[in-house]
């Protein structure tokens, strides 16, 4: 989005688009009756999600803090860390861990997306694969996420059929189940060819250094236990303080997400090793021998200190309210830039410092509030939107 006429454009030609319109009914419905199912059956979650709300609230004020305690953590478990003040720095630092000519395997991670991160790679060198499939679909069609939880949620099925069928040369169905296996039989092999996966992570334990990446498809658990080399780029609004409060941002996490339970939990904490040859600890086992976490703070810290914008940052990305928001239904992702609806515009605003794109999405946010009341940390959008529609008029 480069100026408000083409961001006007965007969004309605986005709002007249029947394939986007079509693709977002069929989800929220989905969306609606499988998270209802999982409070209906858990219902305890609601009350933990105040708990984790209080979490977050605490840890969102002591982030550098804790990233410091979780990279002691996790260099005690001989893995390395690093602090990136900026995306530019974080960028560097990977760059230098990874090189170039390398096969990279890469699980969805909306800070990746923050920085620029596949792209980046792909600039110095190296080949890149999305792992996640709605994130391998929009690598292919060479577009962008368009929900954070789901990125391909605008690709109806027979546009994914399209594009796998030119991919593999065959003519493949509009069958859901096909185009999985597709995928699976693309991906497959460059799981244990590749030279680094890399991943981020839902919340991370600062007393142990322990990453918790929730998923169900598999391709994270592949893209971090089978190169020999992970890279794991964090949000420093991900920590907490300890493995029993992130277990709890994570169940509160999966439960908005529309899940019962994951498939998968993996929790990373370090590399791989073992002791089974006369005791003694060689790192390197059936998983990778190094691991590096990146702790991004990337306008974090100064954000955390607005009273009312600091809210952003307890968001659990659990894209629940996205199913809610009127504008979302019928836009997707145009409703936003790298994040989306009311959140997407403060990011803008306040960590990417784009004061145009803030205000064209804060001034398409209807201010009705309704992905408050699905919000499990009870994100106060309406209250956040006027706060930043102020800051962008008087010119802060
Ligand atoms: S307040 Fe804005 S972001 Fe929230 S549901 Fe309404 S239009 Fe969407
Ligand atoms: S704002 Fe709330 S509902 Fe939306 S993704 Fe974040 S935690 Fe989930």
């Amino acid at each position: 989005m480069s100026t408000f006429s083409d961001y006007k454009k965007e969004i309605m030609d986005a709002a007249h688009d029947e394939r986007i319109g079509l693709a977002l009914s069929r989800a929220i419905k989905s969306y609606r009756t499988n998270t209802g199912n999982a409070l209906k059956k858990f219902p305890h979650t609601i009350k933990l999600a105040e708990e984790v709300r209080e979490i977050k609230s605490k840890a969102i004020d002591r982030m550098e803090e804790l990233a410091h305690q979780a990279g002691a953590a996790i260099e005690e478990n001989k893995g390395k860390a690093y602090y990136a003040k900026t995306a530019a720095e974080a960028l560097e630092i990977i760059s230098g861990l990874v090189g170039k000519g390398k096969l990279i395997v890469k699980g969805k991670s909306m800070t990746g997306e923050e920085i620029g991160l596949r792209h980046h790679l792909e600039h110095i060198g190296n080949e890149v694969y999305e792992t996640d499939l709605g994130e391998f679909i929009i690598q292919k069609l060479e577009s962008k996420p368009a929900h954070i939880l789901s990125p391909a949620i605008h690709v109806p099925k027979e546009d994914v059929a399209k594009l796998f069928s030119r991919i593999t040369g065959e003519d493949l169905p509009a069958e859901i189940a096909k185009l999985v296996a597709t995928a699976r039989k693309l991906l497959r092999e460059k799981f244990f060819a590749a030279d680094i996966g890399i991943s981020g992570a839902n919340v991370v334990a600062a007393d142990t250094g322990t990453m918790f990446m929730i998923e169900n498809e598999g391709n994270i658990r592949l893209s971090t236990g089978a190169p020999p080399v992970h890279i794991a780029l964090i949000g420093m609004e991900k920590l907490v303080p300890t493995l029993t409060e992130a277990y709890k941002v994570s169940e509160v996490t999966w439960r908005y997400a529309n899940y019962t339970v994951p498939s998968y939990v993996s929790l990373v904490s370090g590399p791989s090793k073992t002791g089974d040859i006369e005791k003694v600890t060689t790192y390197g086992a059936h998983g990778p021998k190094e691991v590096h976490v990146v702790f991004l703070d990337g306008g974090r810290t100064e954000l955390a200190k607005h009273p009312i914008l600091r809210q952003v940052l307890f968001c659990l990305r659990c894209g629940g309210c996205l199913y809610e928001c009127p504008v979302f239904a019928v836009t997707a992702g145009h409703f936003g830039d790298k994040y989306f609806a009311s959140n997407g515009a403060v990011w803008a605003g306040m960590i990417d410092k784009d004061r145009e794109k803030a205000a064209a999405i804060a001034y398409t946010c209807l201010t009705c509030g309704r992905c408050k009341v699905r919000c499990p940390m009870k994100i106060d959008s309406p209250e956040m939107i006027v706060a930043l529609r102020k800051l962008l008029a008087e010119g802060e």
